[in-house]
């Protein structure tokens, strides 16, 4: 039973009840109040209807009515993003909630691969997988108690084990995905019918490549197929310290090259080492910038040497060993570590992808911001941190934290900076949304984006997917 009752105005509202039930629809206010934010300040248009499909077929039913009715479909996942990716641009729109698409379909051990419903949360996956004896690759974002598979891979997401193995998308084999016209594509080894879904590269172009990172603008994945590993139980952890952000990156640069790590995490001053583990440098005081890494391996002297070499490495550059804590606390508090972040405030973020060499470049530009307008002494907080990413490129995660409501102004303002700096320091942002629209639309080749607009025309003539996404902010 429905507990808010559905208002019954939204002009697909009875349509929809029959493709899904009344339990399943709703278009009250409250609800649709609840569906108009993600985990960001950014804002947008309101949905104006949201629907829960439990199967492809009602997905396919429910694009089916929208693209006759030419009304707009947004599909959202655990509304987890802090870009505003999931919210609608225009009024009036379906919004799909895909949450209740939530199953495993298959865990294929002969070829390792693991088939999803695009709505299942990553921390159950890991858990499900875990229990069978298996481990993903990229194993979700920092916020996979919530995000989605769809949702991750629909924004080229990136977070736990990204250092060894990528972003979300890099995990994918196949995606099934329903079109704007109703019908089903499966993609990778599933254009065979008869065959296993066993790799993403086969006999024609990279169809998966396409629907990665799309912002739901090309379509609704229902299902992902992921690569899986056998579960390591062997792991070694090491945190280290420099006193210079040089150093450290050097060192951080080498380890990652090497491929070490399961995970491998730069701090880049003492500031955001405070924010993160308060205390933890206190007997330190020569120390300014800390990595820490983690080893996870199948066996355990394996996991010991790959440590040996990470400390070499570490020692080489000036690095001193801090022991294991802030890395142990990293791995094991895995998608409840930064939650408690929001005690110093809310977020303003500036998630992006940078060659390691141009960290120190791009924080010489961020404290110079963070000087000029007196952040600390405004009570403002901060992190700057960088997670290795695949072979040797880093994700820059700059936050900073405004502890009320009245400050938010002032914040926005450094933000803005800071994002202007980002930007001119040769980032590509993983994800956009509204957070990163404008800079990136200002500067993206035009035939780069124009060929997106021909995939985008060629697959949705009506536009009904995410109208207006990439186009520029509201
Ligand atoms: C505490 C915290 C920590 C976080 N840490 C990280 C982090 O480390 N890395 C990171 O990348 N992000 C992080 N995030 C942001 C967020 O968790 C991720 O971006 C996550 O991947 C979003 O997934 P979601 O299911 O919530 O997607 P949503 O926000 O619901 O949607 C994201 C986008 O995907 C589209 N979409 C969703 N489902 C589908 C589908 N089935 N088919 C087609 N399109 C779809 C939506 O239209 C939207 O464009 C964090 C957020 C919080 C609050």
């Amino acid at each position: 039973m429905a507990i808010v009752k559905a208002a019954a105005t939204h002009q697909l509202y009875g349509e929809l009840k029959a493709i899904v039930g009344q339990e399943r629809v709703n278009d009250n206010q409250v609800i649709i109040s609840a569906y108009s934010k993600d985990a960001c300040h950014l804002e947008a248009e309101r949905p104006g209807i949201v629907v829960m499909p439990k199967s492809v077929e009602e997905v396919q039913d429910i694009v089916r009515l929208c693209a006759r009715s030419k009304t707009p479909i947004v599909p959202a996942g655990g509304r987890n993003g802090i870009c505003g990716a999931c919210l609608p641009r225009v009024p009036n729109a379906v919004m799909l909630d895909m949450v209740k698409m939530d199953r495993i379909i298959k865990i294929d051990e002969d070829v390792m691969t693991v088939t999803v419903e695009a709505g299942l949360r990553w921390a159950e996956l890991i858990h499900r997988l875990n229990e069978k004896g298996y481990k993903l690759g990229f194993r979700g974002p920092y916020g996979g108690n919530v995000g989605t598979v769809g949702g991750s891979t629909s924004i080229n997401s990136i977070g736990y084990a990204a250092s060894k193995y990528g972003p979300s998308t890099e995990g994918v084999v196949s995606f099934e995905v329903v079109l704007a016209s109703g019908n089903v594509v499966q993609t990778g080894t599933g254009w065979n019918p008869d065959a296993q879904l066993f790799g993403r590269y086969s006999t024609f172009f990279d169809m998966t490549g396409i629907f990665s990172g799309d912002h739901g603008t090309l379509g609704v994945k229902t299902k992902v197929t992921l690569k899986i590993y056998p579960k390591a139980d062997y792991y070694t952890y090491g945190d280290f310290g420099f006193k210079t952000l040089e150093d450290a990156t050097e060192a951080f640069l080498e380890v990652q090259k090497r491929g070490f790590t399961e995970e491998l995490n730069l701090l880049v001053d003492r500031q955001s080492t405070e924010t993160f583990f308060p205390g933890f440098l206190g007997k330190h005081p020569e120390i300014n910038a800390m990595f820490a890494s983690i080893v996870q391996e199948t066996d355990q002297q394996l996991a010991n040497r790959k440590m040996e070499l990470i400390r070499e490495i570490a020692l080489k550059h000036a690095g001193k060993d801090l022991g294991n804590f802030a890395s142990q606390m990293h791995w094991s508090e895995m998608f409840n570590l930064v939650q408690p972040l929001y005690n110093n405030g809310f977020w303003l973020n500036t998630c992006h992808l940078r060659p390691i060499p141009t960290i120190p470049i791009v924080m010489k530009r961020i404290w110079a911001i963070f000087k000029k307008h007196k952040l600390l002494e405004n009570d403002i907080k901060y992190i700057a941190s960088c997670l290795g990413s695949e072979r040797a490129y880093a994700t820059g995660w700059i936050t900073i934290f405004i502890p009320t409501k009245e400050k938010m102004e002032y914040g926005l303002k450094v933000w803005n900076e800071m994002l202007d700096a980002i930007m001119d320091t040769g980032a590509c942002p993983y994800w956009m949304g509204l957070l990163w629209e404008d800079r990136v639309l200002k500067k993206v080749r035009k035939p780069f984006i124009d060929t997106y607009w021909k995939i985008k025309q060629a697959l949705d003539p009506d536009n009904i997917f995410a109208p207006e996404v990439f186009r520029g902010g509201p």
